[in-house]
């Protein structure tokens, strides 16, 4: 099996990224496919596009996806107090959750903010954050998503890292698209993945948290962490 990765940029700003894990044979069709994605992209053309393709030797965890729940909503307000329900029945603080959602509306990240139970922010680099990679979506899951319409393309990437990071002991995890006009954001938590309607306004940027309970000092740990969300190889079914 090979991992393939795509990351694309317009003056050193991050436009789309996308991963997959293929076989052999799928290796093509999914680089053509990942660099349409790249030139297609609403918020922009890039002008440097990174494709990467590596051979996976490690053994792949083969795990359930989480089950899919949509939670309607009419408005960003109602949104977010649902989001910050499910939240505080985590156990995260009020002043953690307000700072999510400020790291969150700020924008720009190529990765997700680590963040702990104290409100501390424990990624290496801010700005970069930590990517989940090493991930895939069955062709089983993709297919029952889209025609059970259960959610969209965005949930198929999107469920693959929810399930992941929480089987690697993220209690919960935050996400609202970079896409300008998608708003339908969600909340993972060990129960589920709650996508929620209308969780931004059109035009509003995206971002992700984790949301981890790991002391700051306790380096060894961090670094364990993002080594896992970065190179352990899942694929959710
Ligand atoms: P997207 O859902 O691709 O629009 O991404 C929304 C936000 O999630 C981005 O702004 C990044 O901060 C973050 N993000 C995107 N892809 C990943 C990933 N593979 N791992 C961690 N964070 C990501």
């Amino acid at each position: 099996m090979y991992s393939i990765k795509m990351r694309a940029s317009k003056n050193d700003r991050h436009i789309s990224g996308a991963e997959t894990i293929v076989k052999r044979e799928s290796i093509e069709s999914t680089v053509n496919k990942f660099i349409k994605r790249a030139f297609s992209h609403e918020n922009g053309i890039p002008d440097f596009v990174n494709i990467k393709i590596e051979e996976i030797k490690e053994d792949i965890t083969y795990l359930d996806h989480l089950s899919i729940k949509t939670i309607d909503c009419k408005t960003k307000e109602e949104a977010r107090e649902v989001a910050k329900d499910i939240l505080r029945s985590q156990g995260m603080r009020e002043d953690v959750i307000k700072e999510a959602f400020k790291i969150i509306d700020k924008g720009n990240m190529r990765g997700a903010s680590l963040l702990n139970l104290e409100g501390y922010r424990l990624e290496p680099n801010r700005e970069r954050g930590v990517r989940v990679k090493c991930i895939s979506t069955s062709e089983e899951l993709k297919e029952k998503i889209l025609k059970n319409n259960i959610g969209t393309e965005r949930t198929i990437d999107a469920i693959a890292i929810a399930t992941k990071v929480i089987d690697l002991g993220v209690i919960a995890e935050l996400c609202l698209s970079d896409n300008l006009t998608y708003t339908t954001g969600y909340v993972a938590t060990r129960s589920g993945y709650y996508r929620i309607t209308n969780l931004k306004n059109k035009g509003d940027p995206g971002g992700r948290i984790f949301f981890v309970d790991i002391n700051k000092g306790d380096i060894e740990k961090i670094e364990r962490l993002i080594r896992d969300l970065e190179n352990k190889p899942y694929i959710i079914k």
